[in-house]
């Protein structure tokens, strides 16, 4: 079957779950060399296969809040592919959730995982629970309902869900308790655990700092450094905090952070002090970033709502980190980067890029790291921290970043050889896609037709 009917069988399949028809368009643009020249991935009907979850779990999630009144919300996990380990991807807790973004972040992931070279299958899920101006009891007792239904389709070799957006450190405590007590077992079935309960060195710095790993790479194949570039990010939350701070450790300038009501642009440059105050207010006070402009007097632009471009991605600069969510950059705002002197981007977020935002970069001449290779550190370490729970033991950080460095440092040749191989230059996300598509799609045959 071509692409296109696979692409078009997919739509009729899926109605209304247009990221995950985005995503499929994407990445399948890719494969019709490899399907022409490999005819067992037809024979094996392997493309269509990925794109049918292994299993899609929904359930109802009853909770109180603090005013005594019952909540009612929808949690999810799917579970994607497993044919390179337990499914393995993280949990989204957002009001906007629904079924075709959950499968268009499993599917990416399905290639991210593989990329990184450890056994792991691929899943994703969350609910339409926004945790913003929750009170702590109030996200406790949601985390509480959600694993009640969760726990009996996870397990440490079965599936290993991690954090995501709205998912943070406090959440996986929550949730990893509740898990605890109802399988009356102590085992690693979340990842980004605690340090001294289980979790590893690293993992919390690992998106941001595995995304600056491989930006630097990306750099030093032109000949280039992150020292001394001014940068814009996105977002405020895990991925940008230490994208951030290893751009500021490398010598960069970062002129912009934002959240889902505004940016702030500070012209002098986010240094070491402001970033502590960030993640306090993020962290911590779950404030709004307009803090940040009052107590540094930045810049602050409210965000608007519905036009062509944001304002955020009209800053000068060389290098682009979106990190806040998906579609967050259109064609516009790649044409702005383009006038404003931007030649690299790497996606701590997945999918930020818009269809035609994705088309566009790639017609350029502006370095494109697409998400699923940049932000995969990410998973890597949590791939680290399974490890580490399996064989009872914990290393130190120096151990779990040189091997971050290392990873990231091997997705990026990898795309680099493998987009070269099939044809297409130097396009990292054709790369990215292949060598993830061969990985999978071998070890699915080998498996046979289940
Ligand atoms: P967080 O919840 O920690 O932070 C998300 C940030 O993005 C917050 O600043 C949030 O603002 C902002 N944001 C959310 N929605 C919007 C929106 N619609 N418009 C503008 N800003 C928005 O999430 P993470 O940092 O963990 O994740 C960010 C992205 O990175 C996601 O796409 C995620 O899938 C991806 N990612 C995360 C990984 C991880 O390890 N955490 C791994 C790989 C990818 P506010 O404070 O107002 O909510």
């Amino acid at each position: 079957m071509s692409i296109a009917t696979i692409l078009e069988q997919l739509k009729q399949k899926n109605p209304n779950e247009e990221e995950f028809h985005q995503t499929a368009e994407e990445v399948l643009f890719y494969f019709s060399p490899v399907l022409e020249k490999h005819k067992q991935y037809q024979q094996y009907k392997i493309v269509e296969r990925m794109l049918e979850p292994d299993r899609v779990i929904s359930f109802r999630v009853n909770w109180v809040d603090d005013a005594g009144e019952v909540q009612v919300n929808r949690g999810y996990r799917v579970q994607m592919n497993s044919a390179l380990g337990p499914y393995k991807g993280g949990l989204r807790f957002s009001p906007t959730v629904s079924l075709g973004e959950f499968k268009f972040l499993a599917f990416e992931q399905t290639f991210k995982n593989a990329l990184t070279g450890i056994p792991l299958g691929a899943g994703k899920g969350g609910a339409d629970f926004d945790p913003r101006g929750k009170s702590d009891g109030e996200v406790m007792r949601f985390c509480q309902a959600f694993m009640q239904e969760l726990y009996r389709h996870i397990g440490n070799r079965l599936d290993v869900p991690a954090g995501d957006k709205g998912v943070g450190a406090r959440e996986i405590g929550f949730l990893f308790g509740t898990y605890k007590k109802l399988q009356n077992q102590y085992e690693g079935v979340l990842t980004g655990k605690g340090i001294n309960w289980g979790g590893s060195l690293m993992r919390t710095e690992a998106t941001g700092y595995g995304l600056v790993y491989f930006a630097q790479e990306m750099l030093r194949q032109a000949g280039e450094e992150v020292s001394g570039k001014r940068c814009i990010v996105s977002g405020s939350g895990n991925v940008s905090q230490y994208c951030i701070e290893k751009l500021i450790r490398l010598g960069a300038k970062v002129v912009t952070v934002s959240d889902s009501s505004g940016f702030i642009y500070d012209e002098k440059g986010i240094d070491e002090e402001k970033l502590a105050y960030i993640k306090e207010l993020k962290n911590e006070k779950r404030g709004r970033i307009e803090e940040y402009a009052r107590k540094f007097g930045a810049e602050y632009t409210p965000v608007h709502q519905g036009g062509d471009s944001d304002p955020l991605w009209n800053v000068k600069a060389e290098l682009a980190f979106p990190c806040a969510t998906q579609n967050e950059v259109q064609e516009k705002d790649v044409q702005n980067m383009k006038s404003n002197g931007v030649f690299l981007l790497a996606e701590g977020a997945n999918m930020p890029l818009t269809a035609e935002a994705t088309k566009l970069i790639e017609q350029s001449d502006i370095l494109y790291g697409p998400g699923k290779a940049a932000n995969a550190g990410g998973v890597a370490v949590s791939g680290i921290e399974m490890m580490q729970n399996y064989i009872g033991s914990y290393w130190s950080a120096e151990e779990v970043d040189s091997r971050l460095k290392k990873i990231m440092c091997d997705i990026h040749n990898q795309c680099l050889q493998t987009a070269e191989e099939w044809g297409f230059g130097k396009n990292y996300a054709a790369g990215a896609n292949i060598a993830g598509f061969i990985r999978v799609a071998d070890a699915m045959i080998a498996q046979g037709v289940i």
